[in-house]
């Protein structure tokens, strides 16, 4: 499954936030597989309203979404990029991520310590980026200075060291990579680095109580300051989270949200945001056993699609019988849309859209 990773300064309620999506997981263990993969990772269903939609459609015994993995990145603080507290190993951890979401303190709380004294959320979240950024700036360096000298005799290394350059410039100035205007071929040349501002990101504006539905200044402060990277940012209360996702009776979780006036944990949102955020497509198999939501990137032909369910799926491939998903819709079976003329048989060069209901024919 893809990775994102939490990130943050110390006290601003990353744990807390993990520990609400490793404890909703856990709730939905009694439904769906789960594993544990480490203390620190937590493997948590996606959830999507056309998977119950189709559900409701096939009336299947098995619902079972797709999954992505939430990594609690613990343990940033300034001074990372030099090393300072297991600064390296916290920026190696982030390497591995797909998407980052960024954690950032916008309640007011004294008996809660702060190392950099008043709230000051912009502030918070340019002291990760600026670790960032020098992390970034040390990768990007040390390629010029390997390819500096084959520059001046390979035009392709020479196109590819201007990238670099203009990569550290930019960083130079503080900016993340995420906001420079790379093309398709300039993003080629640094692909091999994993910079860290290139991950996508999104921010968690973690809110007192009073401010979870309307946000507060602190979070206003946010969304202004990250308007030129366009990253979404989710105003929410990461204590409240953690009570929900702590209770396994669905009628006190229920009576708990409309005490809050809360028609869904913002959990959900985070992590419908943080899929979207991964760029991922999702397609669905609909039968009476089980109704899944299977995730592939975009522009991954139908050979590859399958071979997410079983890699001989993949080996074995014939073809695909695809029904879009409103089409699926809207005829409200897949006999229905049969008849309807809107089951496509498609081969190995298809490229599968997102929402498509697929059934696999292959040889084993
Ligand atoms: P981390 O160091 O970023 O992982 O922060 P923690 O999740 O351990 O949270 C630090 C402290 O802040 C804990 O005592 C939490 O209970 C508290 N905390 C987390 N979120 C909130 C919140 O939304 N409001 C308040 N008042 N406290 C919070």
């Amino acid at each position: 499954a893809l990775q994102a990773g939490i990130v943050g300064l110390p006290n601003v309620g990353k744990s807390t936030l993990f520990n609400a999506v490793s404890n909703s997981a856990k709730a939905q263990a009694s439904n769906y597989r789960f594993c544990t993969i480490d203390p620190n990772v937590g493997l948590v269903d996606v959830p999507d309203q056309r998977l119950k939609k189709l559900a409701e459609l096939v009336v299947p015994d098995k619902i079972v979404p797709t999954q992505i993995e939430i990594v609690d990145i613990a343990g940033l603080v300034r001074g990372a990029s030099k090393g300072e507290g297991l600064g390296n190993k916290f920026l190696g951890n982030i390497r591995e991520v797909d998407a980052i979401i960024h954690v950032i303190r916008c309640f007011e709380d004294e008996n809660i310590l702060r190392d950099e004294g008043a709230i000051n959320p912009v502030g918070d979240k340019e002291i990760i980026d600026t670790e960032l950024q020098l992390k970034d700036l040390d990768s990007v360096e040390k390629k010029i200075s390997k390819s500096e000298k084959q520059a001046r005799t390979d035009p392709k290394i020479k196109a590819e060291l201007e990238v670099l350059l203009r990569c550290k410039g930019h960083l130079e100035q503080g900016k993340s990579i995420r906001e420079l205007d790379l093309s398709k071929e300039d993003k080629v040349a640094i692909a091999d680095l994993f910079l860290l501002t290139d991950k996508p990101v999104l921010y968690v504006a973690n809110v007192d109580e009073a401010s979870m539905h309307t946000g507060n200044k602190y979070s206003e402060a946010l969304k202004e300051s990250v308007k030129q990277e366009k990253a979404e940012v989710i105003i929410m209360n990461n204590n409240i989270e953690a009570q929900i996702a702590e209770m396994e009776n669905p009628e006190d979780k229920e009576l708990f949200m409309e005490e809050y006036q809360m028609k869904e944990p913002a959990l959900d949102r985070l992590i419908h945001s943080a899929y979207r955020l991964l760029n991922l497509y999702t397609y669905f198999t609909a039968g009476v056993q089980e109704v899944r939501a299977w995730t592939i990137q975009e522009g991954w032909k139908a050979p590859q699609a399958a071979g997410v369910i079983h890699t001989d799926f993949e080996k074995g491939f014939i073809k695909a019988e695809v029904i879009g998903y409103s089409d699926y819709i809207h005829y409200g079976s897949e006999a229905s849309a049969r008849e309807a003329g809107k089951l496509r048989i498609e081969g190995k060069e298809y490229i599968v859209k997102d929402g498509d209901v697929m059934h696999f024919r292959f040889n084993v």
